[in-house]
């Protein structure tokens, strides 16, 4: 099975889960780098020579998933926070909460 052009995107699984196991300089008369790719989703593998920016676009698209994730995190930790807020709401408009707990 092939690599994908996109590198991050898994030639088996065609999931963004593609990450660079080891990178070494391609052997002499071949282009760019060796990169042992493979896929933390399901866990497929490849090894092949890959242009060096075609190797620099995996790295950035690593980052850009990070970022992603990261964001995606702290939305759901915002949104655990405003249902806790919520929660809390209610409970007081239930009166299941009263002053005197205070
Ligand atoms: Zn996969």
């Amino acid at each position: 099975m092939r690599a994908t052009k996109n590198l991050h995107v898994c030639g088996s699984c065609r999931r963004p889960f593609v990450v660079p196991d080891a990178i070494v300089s391609a052997p002499p008369g071949v282009d760019g780098l060796v990169a042992e790719l493979r896929c933390t989703d399901c866990g497929w593998t490849h090894v092949g020579a890959y242009p060096t920016a075609a190797i620099e676009a995996l790295d950035r698209a690593l980052d850009l998933t990070e970022r992603e994730m990261r964001t995606a995190l702290e939305i759901c930790e915002l949104a655990e926070e405003l249902e806790r807020i919520d929660g809390f709401a209610r409970a007081l408009e239930l009166e299941l909460i009263t002053p005197e707990d205070f």
